[in-house]
């Protein structure tokens, strides 16, 4: 490129080799590293490092969050939210079904959180049958405690 860039010191590396660019820039979660792109962010040459600035961090996590559910292939924050719908759940009664935290959904839908792939099969399992969710809502209520005794019974 031609473009007279203004280096200014790295503080990563000490090298007077970072310049503010918008190329892609590596996103890493547990299941890969994914390429964002169009983030003004300053890059230096010298070691590598990419800077961002600390406003654009939660804008580029969610970027990297949608590039990577393209990727892999998981459902999207408005298929989580339009499943949660046809199922008739709230977030928390979702959370119960999968055994997920509190506030889990809710960082699903406004895309600031990757599902796992498990959740992600569970939630399309449910989707597709919904019944299991009443059954498992109800195995959830009667067993109360890891242990309890099985009487046996005329059935
Ligand atoms: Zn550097």
């Amino acid at each position: 490129m031609t473009e007279q860039a203004t280096l200014s010191v790295c503080s990563i590396c000490g090298e007077t080799a970072l310049r503010t660019c918008r190329d892609a820039v590596p996103i890493e979660f547990r299941e890969g590293t994914f390429l964002i792109e169009g983030f003004e962010h300053d890059h230096c040459s010298a070691c590598g490092e990419d800077i961002i600035k600390s406003g654009q961090m939660d804008a580029m996590q969610h970027a990297a969050i949608v590039v990577a559910r393209t990727q892999l292939g998981r459902l999207t924050s408005d298929d989580i939210h339009g499943l949660r719908h046809d199922l008739g759940l709230t977030q928390s009664e979702l959370e119960r079904q999968l055994g997920v935290g509190t506030g889990t959904v809710g960082r699903w839908e406004r895309g600031t959180a990757l599902q796992s792939h498990m959740a992600d099969n569970f939630m399309r399992l449910l989707w597709a049958h919904p019944e299991l969710c009443v059954e498992s809502g109800l195995v959830a209520r009667e067993s109360r405690g890891p242990y309890r005794k099985r009487v046996s019974s005329q059935d």
